[in-house]
């Protein structure tokens, strides 16, 4: 129901796009000061994320794979895949964090591509209709040679191994595909077929420029409903935030809670500034990768802050919390993790590439 909600406001065009799906880099600005798809879609992730992440992973359509194929997709390519389901398989078992190291190959041979490797951790692996691989043309190239493909879910070739089991988003399922002489016509890559040494990688990193505030969205949207149901929770108590109080006037439990406040206040508007700089043309990379950092640590400490502060009430499966301590984490790992973060965040503010500061 909630992912035809979603494609009825794309296709309303009311709001320039909402969802995975409807996550565009803008082009050029025309000096007007818009919010358009990626501030809309954030906004939209963290009130589906009050509740359940692992809901938001399931929901038809909305893959990072959707907004990877909307950054980069030719119209052509749009009309084809728009509309379907699509996961994103980057991860292997040889290339974590460092996805320049991946392994699997894309051979041209006449008009089709033939995909060989092994993916893994891929979410919504087994229900989406799409997987949009990440393979290399060329192992000599480097990182330059590294392209993206849409794989269709039933290619012959395309092996769903096993799917895994895990410590949160239980709802989201997390697949591992070997891909054996998988072919797939040659349309199917996104982006250009030439490799450019010398910034090849990065058209294929700008999806995350896109992709990294959607993560950040779904910790803030976390993040809220343990702040919220902990001011419940003390609330029952006869526990209050007193906002116009010094802390030290305050129980020790609502000084706590200001400063879980104050935590969550700082992600959700580096996330915000990261969409709405997405909307605007203005380069991200920094602040999309600041506000995943940002929201991904926030939202674990937050939500373990909450389990602590509602002690058994929040530990047991009997309430919310206890779910949200679990889901939390992945926040901080998939689309990257912290410590790739705070790498790419260092990078950037030094001057330094990947080959000097790893
Ligand atoms: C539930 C789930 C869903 C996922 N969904 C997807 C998906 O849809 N698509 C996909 O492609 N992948 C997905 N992943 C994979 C995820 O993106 C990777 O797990 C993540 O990138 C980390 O890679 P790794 O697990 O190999 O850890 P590693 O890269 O081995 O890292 C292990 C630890 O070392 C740290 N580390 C690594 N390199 C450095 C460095 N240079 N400096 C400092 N610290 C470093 C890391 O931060 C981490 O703490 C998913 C994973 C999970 C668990």
């Amino acid at each position: 129901m909630l992912a035809a909600l979603m494609a009825g406001m794309e296709d309303s065009g009311e709001m320039g796009g909402a969802g995975a799906a409807g996550v565009r880099r803008e082009n050029g600005s025309d000096g007007a000061n818009r919010n358009g798809s990626n501030m809309a879609t954030v906004l939209g992730i963290i009130e589906l994320c009050w509740g359940d992440v692992g809901l938001l992973l399931s929901m038809p359509g909305q893959g990072l794979g959707n907004s990877a194929i909307a950054s980069v997709a030719t119209e052509e390519q749009l009309e084809r895949f728009g509309g379907k389901w699509a996961a994103m398989a980057i991860t292997e078992p040889e290339a974590g964090s460092d996805s320049a190291a991946i392994r699997t190959t894309a051979e041209l041979d006449d008009e089709e591509w033939v995909l060989n490797g092994e993916k893994i951790f891929v979410t919504a692996g087994e229900r989406a209709e799409l997987i949009v691989v990440w393979a290399t043309v060329e192992r000599s190239a480097g990182r330059a040679g590294i392209k993206s493909f849409v794989v269709p879910k039933h290619t012959p070739g395309l092996v769903l191994e096993r799917l895994e089991h895990k410590l949160g988003i239980r709802a989201s399922d997390t697949a591992n595909f070997r891909l054996e002489d998988c072919r797939i016509p040659r349309t199917n890559l996104l982006g250009s077929e030439e490799v450019h040494t010398e910034n090849g990688f990065a058209g294929a990193m700008q999806t995350f420029d896109n992709t990294r505030p959607l993560v950040a969205a779904m910790a803030v949207g976390l993040a809220r409903a343990c702040i919220e149901e902990t001011t419940r929770l003390l609330g029952e108590s006869g526990i209050a935030v007193d906002h116009a109080a010094a802390p030290w006037r305050q129980p020790a439990a609502a000084a706590r809670l200001v400063e879980l406040e104050a935590d969550y206040e700082a992600a959700r508007l580096l996330t915000l500034q990261a969409a709405w700089m997405a909307d605007n043309a203005k380069p991200n990379s920094l602040q999309a990768s600041i506000a995943k950092a940002k929201a991904g640590r926030s939202c674990v400490e937050i939500a373990l802050a909450c389990v602590e502060l509602c002690g058994a009430a929040g530990y047991c499966e009997s309430g919310l919390l206890e779910k949200w301590a679990r889901d939390a984490k992945i926040l901080d790992i998939f689309e990257g993790t912290q410590q790739i973060q705070l790498l790419i965040v260092a990078r950037q503010l030094l001057g330094r590439g990947s080959a000097e500061l790893r």
